[in-house]
């Protein structure tokens, strides 16, 4: 993947739109997500979530924050997620787990699974264009179960940083 590519990435990390990534950028798109289903910040899905995004966070300031003023301005990203991915793409994938399995966790009220309409509105919560996400829903239910899991979201993010679309 070219740096281009993976500065475009940039922006969807970038939830507020500030020019850099950092921790408020996790957490404005965990509220965005508990205000789009309903759940409450202090219950503990809610409280989950958060934990999710911080960790993801740190996970991201350890890659890419080379400074260390907590944080990841673009030049950063680009190069700090450029070493990684050479280095290490499946344990760049593992930062996002808990928060992925947060926001699922979050959206799926019922506990029955994340269906491929709920995968669609977690994307869009996060500005995913619907395309985009539709194409993504497609990929992570390969076997037209009708249901997502918790691994195949961790691939599809490892594969959306490490294969040109
Ligand atoms: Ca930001
Ligand atoms: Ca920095």
């Amino acid at each position: 993947m070219d740096e281009r590519r993976i500065a475009a990435r940039f922006a969807g990390f970038d939830q507020d739109g500030n020019g850099y990534i950092d921790r408020e950028d996790f957490y404005v798109a965990a509220k965005a997500l508990l205000a789009e289903f309903g759940v409450a910040a202090r219950s503990e899905r809610g409280q989950a979530l958060f934990a999710g995004a911080e960790a993801f966070w740190q996970g991201m300031a350890g890659i890419a924050d080379v400074d260390g003023d907590q944080r990841v301005t673009r030049e950063e990203f680009v190069t700090g997620a450029v070493k990684r991915l050479r280095d290490n793409p499946d344990r760049f994938a593992e930062i996002a787990r808990p928060f992925l399995r947060g926001a699922m966790a979050v959206a799926d009220a019922e506990g029955d699974g994340v269906t491929s309409d709920t995968g669609r509105r977690i994307l869009g919560v996060f500005g995913v264009e619907p395309d985009v996400a539709q194409a993504a829903v497609d990929a992570l239910d390969a076997d037209a179960s009708g249901r997502i899991s918790e691994d195949a979201a961790v691939r599809a993010f490892a594969r959306y940083f490490t294969v040109p679309e």
